[in-house]
């Protein structure tokens, strides 16, 4: 049999260091390597397996619809992504949904659509500037790169999408001398910020850039990607700032593993894409959309309750440990600072059998929504044996 790690560093472009752990199945919070090592998954593939590894119920809704049909174009009209579009907007009260494959593009959407509302409005390109936040991450792509609020992502790709100019999170009066120096189409921001080390937006912030958007004619742009789908104890996590977003961005959980972007549009800017104005081939893909229509149904009251126990029981077991510097975070979306460096114990941890990830000097952690208690308990106890060594 062919070494699959050699494999992957002669064939597959360098752009990851991975962990030299191959996983090949799994049930659940529990995942196998190809020497049938077990781990207690709580990274869930980066917030994305949201009901866990194989989980029965989500691979009956794929497979149904994968033996029917599995692609169809946006040239025709298909079941599952209306019906995902009607449930996405019901549970939230926005009034439309474009669907993508990914973070990124979900992200590239509702920027279109902001710079397009302006253009119409005020018939060119001068309100075309985006105000994003300083340790924000809003994807890949070129554009994407430009709104993440890290000077780190701005190198060697260049030139980037002009238009992006970064606020300091928690500083309303930044916010308000960007809006009066430039003009403005949008504020786009994560509630909780994940790649930039789960740091959490504080409310009277939240509210005061929804108030910015409402009186200055912008759209209040909420980047869902990572807090998304059950992961923070509510569908999405804007809810808990009392505010109405123009636009929510999603993809990662949303359809349970498989690759989905949504762009949720508000009554501000439902019509503002019209024919031919944004697309994509496989937007909206049935199989997907069959996964993520199965995932959000079974987010309700009970699993979000859940999620909330989940969350106490973590920080519980790791009150007053030892090398544990604090908490941050919300629901399954939580960043631990540790006296030792996060690389180190995302190594340690998965000798140990508990997968967890990084975000900057933090250990993350992304569990599945319904990993059992037992399991948890059993990771979060070893996770603190490797962050007291
Ligand atoms: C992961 C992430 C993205 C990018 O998503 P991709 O699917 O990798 O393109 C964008 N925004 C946030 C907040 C993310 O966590």
């Amino acid at each position: 049999m062919e070494n699959i790690q050699n494999l992957t560093d002669k064939y597959i472009a360098k752009t990851y260091n991975r962990s030299p752990v191959q996983l090949i199945r799994g049930a659940g919070s529990l995942a196998y390597d190809t020497e049938g090592k077990r781990y207690i998954d709580l990274g869930s593939g980066i917030a994305v397996n949201q009901f866990g590894i194989a989980d029965p119920d989500w691979i009956q809704a794929v497979t149904v619809q994968l033996s029917c049909l599995q692609h169809t174009s946006n040239l025709y009209y298909s079941e599952p992504a209306a019906r995902l579009a009607k449930i996405l907007c019901q549970r939230t009260g926005m009034e439309r949904v474009f669907f993508s494959n990914s973070g990124a593009e979900a992200n590239e959407c509702a920027i279109k659509t902001a710079r397009r509302r302006a253009f119409l409005t005020y018939g060119d390109e001068s309100h075309s500037t985006i105000i994003t936040l300083r340790d924000s991450f809003h994807g890949r792509t070129v554009t994407t790169l430009s709104a993440t609020g890290q000077d780190s992502f701005h190198t060697e790709f260049g030139p980037f999408t002009p238009g992006f100019v970064y606020a300091q999170p928690g500083d309303v009066a930044d916010l308000h001398r960007l809006a009066d120096s430039t003009d403005c189409c949008a504020v786009m921001l994560e509630t909780i910020q994940g790649e930039g080390g789960v740091n959490v937006l504080d409310e009277a912030y939240v509210q005061a850039a929804w108030e910015l958007c409402r009186q200055r004619d912008m759209l209040l742009i909420v980047d869902e990607v990572q807090t998304g789908n059950g992961r923070t104890g509510s569908l999405y996590s804007y809810t808990h700032y009392g505010i109405t977003p123009d636009i929510v961005t999603t993809a990662k959980g949303l359809a349970g593993g498989l690759p989905m972007g949504a762009t949720l549009l508000g009554s501000r800017c439902a019509d503002v894409l019209t024919p031919g104005s944004h697309g994509s081939t496989f937007g909206g893909n049935p199989v997907a959309a069959a996964g993520a229509v199965n995932i959000i149904n079974r987010i309700d009251e009970g699993l979000l309750a859940g999620v909330l126990q989940r969350e106490t029981l973590i920080r519980d077991l790791l009150a007053g440990a030892k090398g544990v510097i604090d908490v941050t975070g919300r629901g399954l979306m939580l960043g631990i600072r540790c006296e030792k460096p996060a690389g180190e114990i995302v190594a340690q941890a998965a000798r140990a059998g508990v997968l967890v990830l990084t975000a900057k000097d933090k250990v993350r952690l992304l569990p599945a929504l319904n990993i059992p208690e037992h399991l948890l308990q059993e990771a979060i106890e070893i996770l603190k044996r490797v962050i007291a060594e």
